[in-house]
């Protein structure tokens, strides 16, 4: 079978499993960093378990609660995170909206944390000093639906503890120790709430970075859109359009307009004899010569190949013909040996102003065939139609 052609559906086909290989490596680039960060925050629930597992073991070495309820509490607290790590790393949450299923972490941990208060009362502000943290974390991921769910389900629980029964619910201060522990228990709170504003706060310039970064690109790919990628001047789409903003502006303020049509002279010899490269060189130092030389409100594009559109807004004909012979003798002056011992490079235009008829079309076609006058009559030189 030939392969020395690529069909259409083939090249689409081809380009189609390109897309769809570039969208599952980003998914599951995205996957990845989710992963990373559910970790990190179930590494830190351990910590934040194991700072509370040791204050209780503070009152139990005091011997305000028995020596189960640290060991327990920390238990207990594992064994929420270790269901939700074993679900994380499944990639159960995934499937979510919400990978870390922020509600069911919550009702899970507030629910141990009633299950202590009504096990343990004599101690049961520091397990509702717990809830204080739980909600902190929470307002990092939920929205305001799942936060009054949550705090819904919180209300009901401490409803129940507060309420239906008479239990003593309290914090222990009769001892040294108990009044250190029961210091510990809000110190450590606090500590971890303010960590999470924090962390909150970080997240949030990061954010605000990234959608500086993002509005940063989004102008460059509308500046990309616009631009000829090798000459750096306005491509054929934009610099039509501007033609045509020019042509009704020029109408409206009833000011001359002229365009040039400028053409490489023997191109395709420059091409031929230095290559295609070198080719490539001429077009940018012509492009950057003519930008150079021209004034801010002129619009320079490349109308194809070798061929470009000078548009020169309030300009009659006299000037405009005056500017391009200045750009005419300024391009046939540049030392084009530079690039290859000696290279001549010279150009040639047609230049006309705007008529009450003419439409975009014909005022083209007119400086199309001024162009070709000046071609016609030896190259180097410019006509006027
Ligand atoms: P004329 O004076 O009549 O305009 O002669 P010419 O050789 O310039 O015109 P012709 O239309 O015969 O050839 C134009 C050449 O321009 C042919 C084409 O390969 C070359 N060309 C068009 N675009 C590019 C480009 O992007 N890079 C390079 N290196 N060459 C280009
Ligand atoms: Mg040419
Ligand atoms: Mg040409």
């Amino acid at each position: 079978m030939s392969t020395a052609a690529t069909s259409l559906p083939d090249r689409k086909a081809a380009e189609a499993a390109e897309l769809a290989l570039a969208s599952d490596a980003s998914s599951l680039e995205v996957r990845a960093r989710r992963m990373r960060q559910r970790r990190q925050m179930y590494i830190g629930q351990v910590v934040s378990y194991s700072l509370g597992a040791s204050v209780l073991l503070l009152y139990a070495y005091d011997g305000t609660v028995s020596m189960a309820v640290p060991s327990m509490f920390w238990f207990g607290g594992l064994m929420i995170i270790g269901t939700f790590s074993v679900l994380s790393e499944s990639g159960f949450g995934d499937q979510f909206e919400d990978h870390y299923l922020t509600v069911f972490q919550i009702s899970a941990h507030t629910a141990l944390q009633l299950a202590f208060l009504l096990a343990v009362p004599t101690v049961g502000v520091a397990f509702i000093s717990v809830l204080f943290l739980i909600f902190a974390f929470g307002s990092l991921r939920m929205t305001s639906g799942q936060a009054m769910i949550t705090w819904s389900l919180a209300t009901a629980g401490l409803a129940f503890v507060f309420l239906a029964s008479d239990l003593p619910i309290g914090l222990p201060v009769a001892t040294r120790l108990e009044r250190t522990a029961s210091m510990l228990c809000f110190v450590l709170v606090i500590g971890q709430c303010a960590f999470l504003g924090l962390f909150g706060s970080t997240l949030r310039k990061i954010l605000y970075r990234r959608s500086i970064e993002l509005k940063a690109a989004y102008q460059r790919i509308e500046e990309l859109a616009e631009l000829d990628e090798l000459t750096g001047s306005y491509n054929r789409r934009c610099i039509m359009r501007l033609l045509d903003t020019e042509i009704e502006m020029s109408r409206q303020a009833s000011m001359p307009c002229a365009i040039a049509l400028i053409d490489l002279d023997w191109f395709k010899r420059i091409n031929d004899a230095y290559g295609h490269p070198i080719g490539d060189e001429v077009l940018r130092t012509f492009a950057i010569t003519i930008f150079a030389n021209i004034r801010p409100t002129d619009c320079f594009g490349r109308y194809g190949g070798e061929e470009f559109l000078l548009l020169l807004p309030g300009t009659d004909g006299e000037a405009a013909s005056r500017m391009l012979e200045r750009l005419r003798g300024i391009v046939a002056d540049l030392d084009w040996s530079a690039f290859s011992p000696g290279m001549r490079v010279t150009i040639s235009a047609g230049v006309v102003t705007l008529r009450d008829i003419d439409t975009a079309d014909t005022f083209l076609a007119r400086a199309d065939s001024a162009l070709y006058s000046a071609k016609a009559h030896g190259r180097n030189r410019i006509a006027t139609g």
